[in-house]
């Protein structure tokens, strides 16, 4: 007779504390194996980027770590998802399976399909927990707000763990020598994954940094200081939205920790956006803004994806996001705003090279966020950041340009932001400089791009289709 067994699937929850999952598995009382599937793939489709498995491995070594004294391990595996359950279902009677909702795009939600017949095939339940209080297949917000925050503030489970003494027998699946080679790599240039370290943020942040997060929340220096930087913690779940919630709630007359706390919603609005409606994440949020055209560009796609634009903060921004992983938030949707308005390009050709370069990618904010940039939400204001006034205002004496271009390094503060500008007599610049000439006239690009977004929103189909993303996604328009 088989063993009887329940399984824990960690995805975008790899914490020990305020898991459900983990507490739901210790609950009953039957051997539990907490497991971890690299999907190939699911990384092959979804944007996921060495930089992201390597914040996930770490991410597993450090609660792994924790688990040690309990005899328990999260089990790394390599393969799909199918075929694992089916391996662990042809050598133990599964009783059920625990996991957190996912909102992701059509790759895994459709790979969660093919589970679910799997499993009710084989009568194993399949437990997913609601994340972040986004809800699966609301019709619309009502009551959504009123929620978040009594989600919010439930309780914070302190999870416990009982001493393990089941010894797991599937041997399949490894994860493939080379594979696991480029884990075990953690390049010190990004933030260090576990809760400690997520801790370590947000104590930080109370404590002073928070104090200059409404001024500097727009610089691209001065923010990696005063920005919160738990982004990658709540993307990989290393901690929990309700832990960092509570962290803060009793704090909100400080100043900073109002702003922050909204923005914390706001996560959980845009992924509730994304999980409301996927396809998003290849088709434009107003269907009508398919039928835009673009000239694409793949030379300037290009220049702006290797940081070779000659604008010297749009290329300090791609050059650092390289290095480190995270730029703030007026700094992605400047290169948003540049490659789609002024470079006139398509969205979908650079929403994947971003992804790929944000430590915290989170598919419910990117894809929200950069259709939004893009002005291809039909609803929002459409806002175009010139990437030369951006300068101006927030990296006025070119300390982050200098610290990413240096090329640009005795450039004087008057001529940082315009390099071209510098009278040849005084130029240090070599001969073929990109910073001797940008590569387009930055402010006739930016009228163009106004007469023809402006022009397009104002089509018929467009104003239909507006209706229905106020119905489904905003409170104010519920019928
Ligand atoms: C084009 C574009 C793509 C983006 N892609 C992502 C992404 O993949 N993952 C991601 O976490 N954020 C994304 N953002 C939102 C935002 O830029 C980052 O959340 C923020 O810069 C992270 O830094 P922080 O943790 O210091 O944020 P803080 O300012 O300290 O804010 C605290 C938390 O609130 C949430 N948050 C902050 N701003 C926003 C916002 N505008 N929308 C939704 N949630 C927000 C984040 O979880 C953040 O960690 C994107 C923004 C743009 C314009």
């Amino acid at each position: 007779m088989k063993n009887r067994i329940n399984l824990a699937w960690l995805k975008r929850d790899l914490r020990i504390f305020d898991n459900e999952v983990l507490h739901s598995c210790e609950q009953k009382k039957i051997p539990y194996q907490i497991i971890y599937i690299f999907e190939p793939e699911i990384i092959k489709k979804d944007n996921i980027s060495l930089r992201h498995l390597q914040f996930i491995y770490h991410s597993i070594l450090d609660v792994n770590n924790y688990l040690n004294k309990y005899n328990r391990q999260i089990k790394c595996l390599y393969g799909s998802a199918n075929t694992i359950f089916k391996e662990y279902i042809s050598h133990y009677n599964i009783q059920n399976i625990y996991s957190y909702q996912e909102t992701g795009i059509s790759c895994t939600y459709n790979r969660d399909k093919k589970i679910n017949i799997l499993l009710n095939n084989n009568n194993i339940n399949f437990i997913e927990f609601e994340k972040d209080c986004v809800q699966r297949a609301i019709r619309n917000r009502k009551g959504w707000d009123k929620r978040w925050y009594s989600k919010m503030n439930n309780k914070v489970i302190k999870n416990s763990f009982t001493n393990n003494t089941f010894i797991d027998s599937v041997e399949n699946n490894q994860l493939p020598q080379n594979f696991l080679k480029s884990l075990k790599i953690y390049p010190n240039n990004f933030l260090k994954p576990g809760y400690k370290n997520a801790i370590k943020l947000l104590k930080t942040f109370i404590e002073h940094r928070s104090l200059s997060y409404n001024k500097n929340i727009s610089k691209p220096y001065h923010s990696r200081k005063s920005c919160s930087r738990i982004s990658p913690y709540l993307s990989w779940g290393n901690i929990s939205s309700k832990e960092v919630y509570q962290f803060f709630r009793n704090y909100r007359k400080i100043k900073g920790i109002k702003g922050f706390l909204t923005r914390l919603k706001w996560r959980s609005h845009f992924i509730q956006k994304f999980e409301s409606e996927y396809q998003i994440s290849f088709r434009c949020a107003n269907k009508a803004f398919e039928n835009m055209t673009y000239t694409n560009d793949i030379d300037l796609l290009n220049k702006w994806k290797k940081g070779k634009t000659g604008f010297p903060l749009v290329d300090a921004n791609m050059h650092c996001l390289r290095v480190t992983g995270w730029i703030n938030f007026r700094m992605r949707a400047m290169l948003v705003s540049v490659l789609v308005h002024h470079f006139d390009c398509d969205w979908k050709l650079g929403v994947r090279h971003l992804a790929e370069l944000f430590l915290d990618y989170e598919p419910g904010i990117h894809y929200s966020q950069f259709q939004m940039q893009s002005g291809t939400t039909g609803i929002n204001t459409i806002r175009m950041y010139n990437p030369i006034k951006q300068s101006y205002d927030h990296d006025m004496d070119g300390k982050f340009i200098k610290k990413w271009i240096p090329e640009l390094k005795e450039v004087s503060a008057e001529y940082i932001h315009e390099p071209w500008k510098i009278p040849p007599l005084l130029s240090t610049l070599e001969k073929d400089s990109i910073y001797n000439s940008p590569c387009l006239d930055i402010s006739i690009a930016g009228k163009k791009a106004r007469n023809k977004i402006w022009s397009f929103k104002s089509n018929e189909e467009v104003k239909i289709e507006n209706k229905r993303i106020l119905q489904l996604h905003t409170r104010n328009s519920i019928i």
